[in-house]
């Protein structure tokens, strides 16, 4: 780094450059020499860490960007996360239960994100706050995300009164459910009137969504005649109201005659809630015909569980059962975790198979055993 125009030029520096040459090396700070003043001025400052308490008051308060932040947290595998997480969720909790929360359904096609938009500009043109999730079981297998790959929602997501959050992705089935149960938490603190929860009609969504909603919808489509048969199978016992979507154009009256065929088909099978008859519509999300009286029929069906107590009941029991089973699940993992418990685990197993063992017994030997080991 000598020679060609002083010690401080770089070797690759032209001959003949003069000092108009940019690339000069510059002799390093000796910091220790200088005062505090020679140090280069700082960047902006970095923000304060955030408290608990600024994710609480800011998530009351409906500043949707501490909220996002929130979920994010809620949605971090990082153990420290997971540690402030509840601690917020813990201390929204007297705050949630406000909002009617409405499941979505339907398979890939049938019209959810325009059905969800159209219900959603509706909700927030009357005045209303409308979050939107979505729940994609799926992600936790194929680590990609079925709902959150399209640009959907567009009007939507514009609407100051409307929040969107894509579904969390990866990890068990039990942690996407635990994220977007305690997400619905936090936009329930946050506010939000309505919370619609939507989910592909693959793998376990709709289970798992119908076990944290008010209302479970079904949208559907008319086919080429076997209508009713392609339909999933239990599907329909899980709905609170099916619709028939694309009730337009040249597509209505095939609509209109799916619709009775789901009404008359309804009449055989329990309904999902008690109190409540489970009843078939037409609508169209992409003409906006028949929108309103998803609306309608919410807010009667609101109506009623309320009056009758079902709702209250159902939510308790919604959670209860929620804890029971990620008590279930932790005790699965701690099996897992521990080597002598696993292979104990995975012998009695073998014995099962080989019908060897009773199964009750099975449960009973892997339960002692894993007393003696994590519990003494
Ligand atoms: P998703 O996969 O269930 O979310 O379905 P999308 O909302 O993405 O809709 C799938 C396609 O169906 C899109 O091209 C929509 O424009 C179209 N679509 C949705 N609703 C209707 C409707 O009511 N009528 C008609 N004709 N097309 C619709």
């Amino acid at each position: 780094m000598a020679a060609n125009g002083g010690p401080l030029r770089p070797e690759w520096a032209p001959e003949d450059a003069g000092a108009e040459f940019a690339c000069r090396v510059l002799p390093g700070v000796d910091e220790s020499a200088c005062g505090e003043s020679a140090r280069p001025p700082a960047g902006p400052p970095r923000p304060a860490k955030l408290t608990v308490d600024d994710y609480v008051e800011g998530i009351l308060s409906g500043n949707r960007m501490l909220l996002s932040k929130a979920i994010t947290l809620i949605e971090s595998n990082a153990p420290k996360h997971f540690e402030t997480g509840q601690e917020i969720v813990q201390r929204i909790l007297p705050h949630t239960g406000g909002a009617i929360r409405i499941g979505i359904t339907g398979v890939p096609g049938a019209g959810k994100s325009t059905a969800i938009e159209a219900l959603g500009c509706l909700l927030c043109e009357m005045g209303k706050k409308v979050a939107v999730l979505a729940v994609d079981p799926s992600s936790s297998i194929s680590r990609g995300s079925i709902l959150g790959d399209k640009t959907r929602m567009e009007n939507l997501s514009r609407t100051p009164n409307a929040y969107i959050r894509p579904s969390p992705s990866g990890g068990t089935l039990g942690g996407v459910t635990r994220k977007s149960r305690e997400t619905l938490l936090l936009c329930e603190a946050a506010g939000y009137d309505v919370v619609v929860v939507e989910t592909v009609g693959v793998g376990q969504g709709e289970v798992t969504v119908r076990a944290m909603v008010d209302f479970f919808l079904l949208l559907v489509l008319t086919g080429a005649g076997d209508d009713l048969q392609g339909i999933k199978k239990g599907i329909l016992e899980l709905a609170d109201s099916i619709w028939v979507n694309k009730a337009d154009g040249p597509n209505r009256q095939k609509a209109l005659s799916v619709r009775a065929d789901y009404d008359q088909i309804l009449h055989y099978i329990r309904p999902a809630t008690e109190g409540w008859r489970t009843r078939a519509y037409a609508c169209s999300a992409l003409t906006g015909e028949g929108i309103g009286d998803i609306w309608r029929v919410v807010e009667e069906f609101r109506k009623t569980v309320t009056a009758s107590g079902f709702l209250r009941e159902r939510r308790r029991s919604q959670t209860l059962t929620w804890v029971r089973s990620m008590t279930t699940e932790y005790l699965q993992h701690r099996i897992s975790r521990n080597a002598e418990l696993a292979e104990w685990t995975a012998k009695i197993e073998r014995e099962v198979a080989q019908e060897s063992i009773a199964p009750t017994l099975a449960a009973r030997k892997i339960i002692e055993r894993m007393e003696e080991t994590l519990f003494r």
